[in-house]
């Protein structure tokens, strides 16, 4: 198949998105989406409603999912896991295992907060959570915005939530081997997300890629939500020497809080082949 414009990366209130899964693929319809993929965080519990939607829709849908990995020293790197068997078990318990760790990390994320004046963090936050089992920072900023702190969430983090802020906590994610080991097991496709994003020297951030290759990683987002025209170039430039597939990703994660809207993202540079190339 050849999709004139595929999104392969997005979330909705199954994670931290603001829309609900049906809602999202409404939307990424509407904005001309012919090939979409749901990336909630460590989570596949939309996957169902989405599909349902797309089917009625006729819009192309596939399984995805966006695992947080912790790598190196103290960093978290996301891989995107696509075209997989939602029910595979070793998945499925994998995934439950680092969405476990959230709610004790966010009760330590609000005991931090409170000590630079930031009171009621965890029940502030809880409001703006779709599903229990997902509490994360994008929730605690939403909270602060409400309290008056900040303007928006971009400056909550840049003050509060960041690696190196006073409301950070470090906490152990999955191992890279594990994610990856879930996504094959599942017969998936496993993606870099947003490889321009993570605060890594160029010499870290090739480690990273061939760790991730030497595991059996297979695919990059060449082009991301949040992406100019200098990252393409470089990370078109890392699929050729890799030999990785190339993914295209909004990172959508509501009206007024993404970068880009569904698939308004720039196209793949032609001579790449696409993550969706085999997928009949
Ligand atoms: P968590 O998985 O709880 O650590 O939350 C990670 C999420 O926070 C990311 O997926 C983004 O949605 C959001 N996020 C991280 N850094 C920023 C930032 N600088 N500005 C806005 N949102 C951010
Ligand atoms: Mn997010
Ligand atoms: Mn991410
Ligand atoms: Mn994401």
């Amino acid at each position: 198949m050849n999709p004139a414009n595929a999104d392969l990366h997005c979330h909705s209130t199954v994670s931290d998105g603001l829309l609900a899964p049906a809602v999202i693929v409404e939307r990424a319809r509407a904005n001309g989406v012919d090939l979409l993929a749901l990336t909630d965080h460590d989570e596949i519990g939309g996957l169902d409603e989405a599909a349902a939607a797309a089917a009625v829709l006729g819009l192309r849908f596939i399984a995805g999912v966006e695992i947080s990995v912790s790598w190196g020293d103290d960093q978290t790197v996301h891989i995107v896991g696509l075209n997989f068997d939602q029910r595979h078990p070793e998945l499925v318990a994998g995934l439950a295992r680092v969405r476990g760790g959230r709610d004790k990390r966010a009760g330590r994320m609000a005991e931090e907060l409170a000590k630079v004046g930031i009171d009621g963090a965890y029940a502030g936050a809880l409001k703006y959570v779709g599903n229990p089992a997902l509490i994360s920072r994008s929730h605690f900023a939403r909270y602060i915005v409400e309290r008056g702190f900040a303007p928006d969430v971009k400056t909550v983090f840049d003050h509060w939530l960041a690696k190196g802020k006073p409301g950070y906590v470090s906490h152990p994610w999955a191992e890279l081997s594990e994610a990856l080991g879930w996504i094959k097991a599942a017969g998936g496709i496993a993606v870099v997300a947003h490889p321009g994003r993570y605060r890594l020297t160029p010499a870290e951030r090739r480690e990273l890629f061939v760790a991730f290759k030497n595991l059996g990683g297979e695919g990059i987002e060449v082009v991301s939500g949040s992406s100019n025209d200098a990252e393409i170039r470089e990370f078109a430039g890392i699929a050729r020497e890799f030999g990785f597939l190339a993914s295209r990703a909004s990172d959508f994660h509501g009206p007024g809080e993404s970068y880009i809207d569904l698939g308004r993202m720039a196209q793949l540079p032609p001579d790449l082949k696409p993550v969706w190339a085999d997928w009949v």
